[in-house]
């Protein structure tokens, strides 16, 4: 019974690692593909970081101007 349980652990763990190497274990490199400006001054901008495949995106937002990502 035991057994089966540390198995299971296992199986989950590794599955949870292997999902975080695909898209979390690296360095961004963002670029800017889109900036946005709204009608209050608001700014959204759209990046894009090819670093790994596929490529990912996330956006910023600010009044007057968008901050790179982290
Ligand atoms: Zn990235």
């Amino acid at each position: 019974m035991r057994t089966t349980i540390t198995v299971f652990l296992a199986a989950f763990v590794l599955t949870a690692v292997g999902g975080m190497a695909a898209s979390g274990d690296h360095s961004h490199m963002w670029t800017k593909i889109e900036e946005r400006r709204t009608a209050e001054g608001r700014v959204i901008c759209t990046w894009e970081c090819p670093m790994v495949s596929p490529n990912h995106f996330t956006t910023t937002s600010g009044y007057g101007y968008c901050s790179h990502p982290q």
